[in-house]
């Protein structure tokens, strides 16, 4: 018997906001453990939750680009449980009536060759709804330390349908997610940091049948690769106990990274019951639908909707707009350096290449790379030294020079050409004394040319970029060069 596997996701994302969920604490991550917290974090008797609205418009907007319809009201309920991450002995999560509803998300999976887009499709979503993050635990061989800094902090629970087959769609929806929620400013999703957390609800039923089958929901999936390894288990895994003839148990399973496995953590048997109920020292928040249009209209154009326009208005290939698009500061860099010098090829390649390849230039020696914001380069930068090549002030191998100086210091490309004396010589009497050199100094090169062979030239112009120290201008090389010999 043959399945089709079928995956829904649970993604967990800490909004980026200055203090709680509830409360005027900050968070920050790295903090010395238990100094972000107040009365309210602690749950002391007596204090009461004051709503931060910050929070409700930035889950707002992540929905809005998701496409999910944004609730009229939405309500606060008590999820009961007691576990020493939350001092209050439950967590207060929207249940019953969520901010955002439905929605959808483009993803692309990965091209064989990698070199050429893959085929897109839309996965659905079910609801976005805010919690407070619980503390965090960490068990240190016999102890069970605690940390409350994280509790309190605002949290977006993002609930796919069971609308995934295989992990590589798993992994494309992990990218497109987190693509969209750092373009709309709500996170930076450093997995490392618990900023963006995942769980993976697993089942197979029948090749073609549309009844789901007994699920599996993994946890504590701290990185991509590992959504992807626990998701091929579990498929691996309950195939063997169907083929078997078993039944699958409903269950929650942890994935042990060392391991490579993953392990049954509680059946349903087990599960709690939360006894939701609504929380009484919190009011229902009506949304107003004016706020909410506004939100609408300042939202960013979402990355593949970049990369359509990108091909189509500057001709640009699949291997660039895929470096572009989905950071939305290299994209805008890229946009804002054409104000300057109207060349969206050239400009793209220095932006997609030249420019990558500096700012993650200390990542070889393990120091983190550097975002577009860090560096000295502005997009004037780029776009006057792609307009001082094409206007033949320096030539592209001198470019490369200027470039690691600009990047460096961050003068401007043509001051550096100015003080080091980098313009492109077009003196004609001076290159044309070399090149009668150098056609003296191959005549096997010219004898090579003179049969047919257009590319023997090439060995004759290495000897005067050489005493130019590549200043010579290379068009007016290789025509004074073919002129010389044609006449000699
Ligand atoms: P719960 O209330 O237990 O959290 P939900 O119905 O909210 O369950 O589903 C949680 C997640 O599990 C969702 O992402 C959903 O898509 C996924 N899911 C539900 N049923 C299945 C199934 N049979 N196979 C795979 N994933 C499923
Ligand atoms: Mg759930």
């Amino acid at each position: 018997m043959e399945f089709d596997a079928v995956i829904g996701l649970e993604i967990h994302v800490q909004i980026k906001t200055r203090t709680k969920m509830f409360t005027a604490a900050p968070y920050e991550y790295g903090a010395e453990p238990n100094t972000l917290t107040d009365a309210v974090v602690l749950g002391l008797p007596g204090t009461l939750p004051v709503l931060n609205y910050a929070a409700i418009e930035k889950c707002a907007s992540l929905g809005l680009m998701l496409g999910c319809e944004i609730a009229d009201v939405c309500k606060w309920d008590r999820k009961n449980y007691f576990y020493p991450d939350s001092p209050k002995n439950y967590q207060l999560t929207q249940n019953e009536q969520p901010l955002c509803i439905g929605g959808e998300i483009e993803i692309e999976l990965a091209d064989a060759s990698r070199n050429a887009a893959g085929p897109h499709r839309w996965v659905k979503l079910n609801r976005i709804h805010l919690e407070e993050d619980p503390g965090k635990l960490t068990h240190e061989s016999f102890d069970t330390v605690i940390d409350f800094n994280r509790a309190g902090v605002p949290l977006a629970e993002i609930v796919t349908e069971p609308d995934m087959s295989t992990s590589d769609e798993a992994v494309a929806f992990l990218n497109a997610l987190r693509n969209l929620i750092i373009y709309a400013g709500i996170s930076d999703c450093d997995m490392e940091k618990g900023q963006l957390r995942c769980d993976a609800n697993v089942s197979l039923k029948p090749k073609g049948s549309d009844k789901l089958g007994t699920r599996t929901e993994m946890k504590n999936l701290n990185s991509i690769s590992n959504v992807k390894a626990a998701i091929e288990y579990e498929i691996e895994r309950q195939t063997d106990i169907l083929e078997a003839g078993e039944k699958v148990v409903q269950e929650t399973r942890r994935w042990d990274v060392n391991k490579a496995e993953s392990f049954s953590l509680r059946s349903k048997e087990e599960a709690h019951d939360y006894r939701y109920f609504p929380d009484p020292d919190l009011m229902p928040v009506q949304m107003d639908r004016a706020r909410v249009d506004e939100l609408k209209a300042a939202l960013p154009e979402r990355p593949f909707d970049k990369q359509r326009r990108f091909e189509e208005a500057f001709n640009l290939p699949y291997t660039v707009t895929s470096v572009l698009c989905p950071n939305r500061e290299l994209s805008e860099f890229f946009e804002e350096a054409l104000k300057t010098h109207n060349s969206p090829k050239a400009i793209a390649n220095y932006v997609a290449n030249d420019l990558l390849r500096e700012l993650s230039a200390g990542s070889e020696h393990g120091e983190q790379a550097l975002s577009v914001s860090q560096c000295k380069l502005t997009p004037a930068h780029i776009g006057t030294l792609v307009k001082i090549i094409e206007d033949g002030t320096i030539s592209k191998q001198i470019a490369k020079e200027v470039f690691t100086d600009m990047f460096a210091s961050g003068e401007m490309p043509d001051a550096i050409v100015e003080k080091k004396g980098l313009k492109q010589s077009n003196d004609t009497g001076e290159i044309e004394a070399l090149c009668r050199e150098a056609i003296a100094g191959n005549p096997k090169a010219v004898g090579q040319y003179k049969d047919g062979n257009e590319k023997a030239i090439n060995a004759l112009k290495g000897p005067v970029m050489k005493a130019t120290k590549g200043k010579a201008n290379p068009a007016m090389l290789d025509q004074l060069l073919k002129k010389l010999i044609d006449e000699g």
